[in-house]
């Protein structure tokens, strides 16, 4: 069965360091995109779907009645399964029980919140709209309201983040009733303010130790919470890694519906125009055939991020031929430098091939 991915492009205000694609001005059009969408979704009437995340932007930036008509709409055109892992993304700051109504009444079952840090002072640094006590009042709600499967996004390497602030914000999202937890670095995107600032000397960012520092508490702390690494950036109590990511980390088909969206079928790939009016009018898409090269390449890169590796057996089945075949002299090499380790017919990053993951992981691109 297919993943489905929904990209509701509308966020409230852009964060200093965003560089996805939404709008901040979109309320005329919420009702004409949610129909655009559904449209969309036709194309595809009848597929079998296990996973379903909407994302964005700010899903919860839509009224209750434009959410309860998206779900409707997918619940009528594809063939959910009864188990299916349904996820909405949402903002602390977006949520009001009419809205949580219309996430649980559309069979929406995993909530994943952007807090990003329980500290005031980083929240307004990177331009988020919400403080630590609403993110913190959002999650007690949200599973008041019912949800069990909880996930909040935290973020590392904010500015002025020092050992104590990490620790708080990670003490307070372990005390929350939650069962997953996504810790990425805070990266300085090209165009975006918070660029503009760094490149004029207005920001204070942990230096690398500093970073590395927080990083690898990080991780430890989470551990010992309970939290298993799962994939590089993704922590998760046992039984709650998210189905629908692990769609992507897999390789494993999913279609993507909205602006900017992403589609995987077979070894084509698909993404819809990248600007809101033209996805509504025409949504010119541009389709890139994958090459065997490109899909061993793609499966062995993305499989590396997960805890669990990439397996010889998945591999020769999907490809035909035996991983060490292909990359015996890098699974050689980096299992020697112990930056990857082999056990149980999988291969997999140590926590010091994590560390450098990108280098390691750029020998296994095929040109
Ligand atoms: S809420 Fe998310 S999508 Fe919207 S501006 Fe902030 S980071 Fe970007």
């Amino acid at each position: 069965m297919k993943g489905l991915y929904i990209h509701i492009p509308f966020c409230i205000r852009k964060c200093l360091y965003c560089d996805f694609v939404s709008v901040t001005d979109g309320s005329g059009i919420f009702a004409d995109y949610t129909g655009a969408v559904i449209k969309e979704a036709e194309e595809y009437r009848g597929e079998k779907i296990d996973t379903v995340f909407i994302g964005g932007g700010t899903p919860t930036v839509l009224p209750p009645e434009l959410i309860g008509r998206l779900l409707e709409g997918i619940h009528r055109i594809f063939n959910i399964a009864p188990d299916a892992e349904i996820t909405s993304e949402a903002n602390p700051g977006t949520l009001d029980d009419g809205k949580i109504s219309a996430l649980l009444g559309g069979g929406v079952n995993r909530i994943s919140v952007g807090v990003q840090s329980f500290n005031d002072t980083e929240l307004k640094a990177v331009g988020r709209i919400h403080d630590a006590k609403t993110a913190y009042n959002t999650v007690c709600r949200l599973s008041e309201r019912g949800f069990s499967n909880i996930s909040i996004d935290i973020m590392t390497a904010l500015p002025g983040q020092d050992m104590n602030s990490i620790k708080n914000t990670l003490e307070t999202a372990v005390s929350l009733p939650v069962a997953h937890i996504s810790a990425y670095s805070l990266i300085i995107e090209e165009g975006t303010p918070l660029e503009k600032q760094y490149a004029e000397g207005k920001l204070t960012l942990p230096d690398d130790d500093a970073d590395r520092d927080i990083y690898h508490f990080t991780v430890d702390f989470l551990r010992e919470h309970g939290f298993d690494r799962y994939e590089i950036s993704n922590f998760a109590r046992r039984g709650f890694e998210c189905r629908h990511n692990l769609k992507y980390w897999d390789c494993r088909e999913y279609i993507g519906l909205g602006v900017a969206a992403h589609s995987y079928i077979g070894n084509r790939r698909f993404s819809n125009s990248r600007s809101v009016t033209g996805y509504m009018s025409c949504n010119e898409r541009e389709e890139t055939v994958l090459s065997r090269a490109d899909e061993i390449s793609e499966f062995m890169i993305m499989g590396l991020r997960k805890f669990c590796g990439v397996s010889e057996a998945e591999f020769k089945k999907r490809f035909g031929s035996g991983m060490e075949n292909i990359f015996g002299k890098e699974l050689r090499r980096f299992t020697e430098l112990r930056l990857m380790e082999h056990k149980n017919g999988n291969y997999f990053l140590t926590d010091r091939g994590i560390d450098v993951s990108n280098s390691v992981m750029c020998d296994f691109i095929l040109t």
